[in-house]
């Protein structure tokens, strides 16, 4: 007995084959590049003139706006940082080298790129270079934090 196989499928998508699975990562980024695009043009039409650019000029006593400007611009690099990611990631898609780690190019796991489509590294490369940027931030920041004597 043959099963007729009911081919009533109407989805036009020419193929679905794995491999072509990145292009819904390729969706899913492009539309985080752009909520991530228009939040961080928002943020920037919305910072005050002490922001970014004039941050080297007169910074004596402006102490409440520097912390509005502060707040925002944690955001915005955030936010930036993350647009960086994604278009990174889209670049790769480009390349054929989506979902390789950049450090060990080992593949990353399925289950971390769907978590974080725009991973550079796979876990365990990931937390080595945490682990490093940490290092950094913590030994930066001991700078102005000089509050004991
Ligand atoms: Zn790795």
């Amino acid at each position: 007995m043959a099963t007729k196989a009911s081919t009533k499928t109407k989805n036009k998508t020419e193929d679905r084959g794995n491999k072509n699975s990145f292009e819904q990562f390729k969706k899913l980024l492009l539309k985080r590049k752009e909520e991530l695009a228009s939040s961080v043009k928002n943020h920037v039409e919305e910072l005050p003139d002490t922001g970014m650019e004039g941050a080297a000029g007169d910074t004596s006593d402006r102490a409440s706006a520097d912390y509005t400007s502060e707040m925002f611009g944690v955001l915005l690099q955030r936010q930036a940082g993350t647009l960086e990611e994604v278009e990174r990631a889209l670049t790769k898609i480009e390349k054929g080298e989506f979902g390789i780690c950049e450090a060990c190019e080992k593949t990353i796991p399925a289950k971390r790129i769907k978590a974080l489509p725009w991973a550079r590294f796979c876990l365990e490369c990931q937390q080595v270079h945490d682990r490093k940027q940490a290092r950094r931030s913590s030994s930066a920041s001991t700078d102005w934090d000089s509050d004991d004597d």
